[in-house]
């Protein structure tokens, strides 16, 4: 693997979904204007305010470290305790175990969405939250947040998934602690399912009629729940997302984020959060408790009506461990008429980490590259070249993606749209050319371009209008005509056009930043498919093309297509 795949695998293995973290305001900072005019209308009929319960709101100790959120120090002497529990979970486990499990936090919702107001028959959900070997703390803080912070009769119930822990804490103990809670029941896996199959393990028992899915390391604010189910209450095409607040892995301090901002991706299927640019927000005059639109969910907090969910054909069983459901389920969802909201009144916590605490039964990288591999072949149509031409490392080895039919079968049945349907309505922004570089291919010598005579390869003079002067590209490196691609024919440089064939099979070329990360060979077009690297050139007939030892200083080797999409 050269440097740039090595770099490519391991931007495809992290998933950073970090949002850009802003310290949280001082309590009160933002108490004006929060208190907007009443809304008095014969529409609130059925609805009521939503609940601002919060059973932490008066602290037992408001002098515990930790409290409302605010950051704590290692206290001296503890430094080197800290920092050899920091693994169990990679974050701050010292002060995580420091802090109250039932601690305040700072109401971080914007101004106006405790003013909101909710039908009074929201349906009820599930809480369904995975875990393999989490810390006991933040575990039972994450179940606290949500009994604390929500309303009861809202809550059908609470299910744990053990995702086969090998932690002893997370067995007997953990029962015991949690048979106090009715609601909070716990699912031991005997296995390992991995987070998709073992949240597929809580949806199917689930009882409520909306499933809420949460990491077992977050804290949910005051008045989270009911804007959520207000939404697929609304309409159960509806996925609804909170919005993603950072605890600091550091000192755990509870930090608010920017509201503008939505969850997208970049090739090779990489996801991240992007903030909705200032003209736009001002263009639409969007305020900032509007429901904002996301191409793709962050993938740990969610709301879904169960039934919907399971129309929906779940998550791809055969996903692994984890990685790549985010995107195949946010695919689904908009390419299957549904949408995926991100709800700006109802904000959850969650501790960003830099690395997963646990194993992974297979090697990491692989296991979402491949998991990503099966979304791109089942969701992406003609782009999953952009896929493929972005983790290009994965054409090389071949990656088997396992079996497909399923999935196949289940986007026909739900007769979803195409993505390039999806581009065009859900993502526009995404730069997503098809190809490369497409139209005549001119050397830089003489002013000829490469043509295609009946079925045979041919070098004339160039011709804007000459459709047979036309190439294209591609992102698994092929130069292509129609269904023909550029390739070396026999022995001695000889050149011809051949049928392309699927996967790696066709010869392929290596131009611009490709060609350069050789050589200097920017301007030529230099065969991946021979021994020794080959450049395409005018022969001294001036008619003809060939292959021949590249060199950089020959402009008969040096070409350019007339448009250039991507480098
Ligand atoms: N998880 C699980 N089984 C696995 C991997 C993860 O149950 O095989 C749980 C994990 O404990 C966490 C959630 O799934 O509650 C999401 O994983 P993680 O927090 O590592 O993902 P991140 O937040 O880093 O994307
Ligand atoms: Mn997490």
């Amino acid at each position: 693997m050269d440097a740039n795949a090595v770099s490519r695998a391991v931007a495809l293995g992290g998933r950073s979904w970090r949002l850009g973290a802003m310290q949280g305001t001082a309590p009160g900072a933002r108490a004006t204007g929060r208190d907007g005019p009443k809304r008095v209308d014969s529409h609130s009929l059925g609805m009521h305010k939503v609940l601002s319960v919060d059973a932490t709101l008066a602290p037992r100790d408001p002098q515990a470290p930790g409290q409302f959120g605010h950051p704590v120090a290692v206290p001296d002497g503890k430094q080197e305790e800290a920092k050899s529990r920091w693994k169990e979970g990679n974050f701050n486990v010292y002060l995580s175990d420091l802090i109250p499990i039932d601690r305040a936090i700072m109401d971080t919702r914007p101004a106006g969405c405790s003013e909101q107001r909710v039908h009074d028959d929201l349906p009820t959900t599930t809480i369904i939250m995975c875990f393999v070997d989490e810390v006991w703390s933040a575990l039972l803080r994450s179940v606290h947040s949500v009994l604390s912070r929500s309303p009861p009769h809202l809550i059908e119930e609470v299910i744990l998934v053990d995702d086969f822990s090998t932690k002893e804490y997370l067995k007997e103990k953990l029962d015991k602690y949690m048979s106090r809670f009715p609601k909070v029941k716990i699912l031991h896996l005997k296995e390992r399912h991995g987070l998709i199959r073992a949240r597929l393990a809580g949806a199917e028992v689930a009882k409520g009629t909306v499933l809420t899915f949460l990491d077992s390391h977050v804290e949910c604010n005051v008045g989270w729940l009911e804007p959520l189910l207000e939404r697929v209450r609304l309409s159960r095409a509806k996925v609804a997302c909170p919005v993603i607040e950072v605890i600091s892995d550091k000192d755990m301090s509870y930090m608010t984020v920017d509201s503008f901002q939505r969850g997208v991706f970049t090739w090779p299927m990489n996801f991240g959060w992007r903030q909705i640019p200032q003209e736009v927000v001002e263009k639409n005059q969007m305020k900032e408790t509007d429901i904002i639109r996301c191409p793709v969910m962050a993938g740990g907090l969610f709301a879904i009506d169960k039934k919907y969910f399971f129309e929906l054909g779940t998550y791809d069983p055969g996903l692994d461990v984890w990685g790549g459901e985010n995107m195949e389920l946010s695919f689904k969802v908009w390419m299957c008429g549904g949408e995926i909201e991100i709800v700006p009144c109802s904000r959850v916590g969650h501790i960003f980490r830099n690395d997963n605490p646990y194993s992974f039964p297979k090697d990491r990288v692989r296991t979402v590259e491949r998991n990503l591999a099966r979304v791109a072949e089942v969701w992406l149509d003609e782009y999953k070249e952009l896929f493929y031409g972005h983790a290009y490392h994965l054409v090389l080895k071949q990656l088997d993606v396992g079996d497909l039919t399923q999935q196949i079968q289940l986007r026909k049945k739900l007769q979803c749209r195409s993505f390039r349907w999806y581009l065009e309505n859900v993502y526009p922004d995404l730069e997503a050319p098809l190809v490369k570089a497409s139209g005549l291919l001119v050397n830089a010598a003489s002013a000829g371009c490469m043509a295609v005579e009946n079925t045979t390869l041919a070098f004339e003079e160039c011709d804007v209008n000459n459709k047979h002067q036309e190439f294209n590209y591609t992102w698994l490196r092929l130069i292509q005509h129609g269904e023909l691609c550029l390739a070396p024919s026999g022995g001695a440089g000889a050149l011809g056009l051949r049928r392309c064939r699927a996967g790696s099979h066709s010869p392929t070329w290596l131009h611009r930043s490709l060609a350069a990360s050789r050589t200097e060979l920017t301007d030529h077009i230099v065969s991946e498919h021979l021994q020794q690297p080959a450049c395409l050139e005018v022969d001294p007939s001036h008619k003809a093309l060939r292959l021949n030892a590249c060199d950089s200083a020959n402009p008969y080797q040096k070409w350019h297509f007339g448009n250039y999409y991507a480098d």
